[in-house]
């Protein structure tokens, strides 16, 4: 079982009004770490179907974007592993919302290198189902409130379709 918290109508994570999941679990522990009470797998209620419907209902108004991933740690892999059919079906429901994800990973340093850990069977295929990838740790010495959507100067805003696509990183810069 996986544990979570739900946002709704949030403007802080993401571009536009959004639905934010915040998945419970993360092994990063980053120093000053501005949510550690979700670095506790069990912290939250239950992610069910009754949640996953719920979410579903929250992105049909016009005005909501899209739907956010935070943790928490989406990409500790029991998180990738529930929440790659979630994602399926949040894209066959709303192809043209899209969906973000922070995560404390780095994309081409742990979540494509093999044996690394929070690299699994769905890693891929969760990388897939994301339009906006924010990554990398919370790094306390960097610590910059200017930065849109980041903590730390040291995370990055991904435009994680067209880097896959063309195999570099391509930075989100929307204005
Ligand atoms: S990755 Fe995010 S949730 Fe995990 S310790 Fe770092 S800042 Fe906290």
């Amino acid at each position: 079982m996986n544990y979570c918290e739900i946002k709704k109508n949030d403007i802080a994570n993401g571009y536009g009004v959004r639905t934010t999941l915040f998945v419970s679990g993360c092994t990063n522990h980053c120093k000053d770490c501005f949510q550690p009470q979700t670095w506790d797998f069990n912290y939250g209620d239950p992610f069910t179907k009754e949640v996953e419907d719920e979410i579903l209902l929250s992105l049909e108004p016009y005005y909501v974007n899209g739907l956010t991933l935070l943790g928490g740690e989406p990409f500790e892999p029991s998180n990738q592993r529930a929440l790659v059919p979630f994602l399926k079906r949040v894209r066959e429901r709303y192809p043209n919302k899209d969906v973000w994800c922070f995560t404390g990973f780095t994309l081409d340093g742990e979540l494509q290198r093999d044996g690394s850990h929070p690299r699994c069977e769905v890693t891929d295929e969760m990388l897939s189902l994301i339009d906006v990838l924010v990554d990398g740790r919370f790094v306390a010495e960097l610590k910059d409130i200017s930065l849109r959507f980041r903590g730390s100067s040291n995370q990055r805003l991904i435009d994680l379709k067209a880097t896959l696509r063309e195999n570099k990183i391509i930075p989100w810069d929307k204005k």
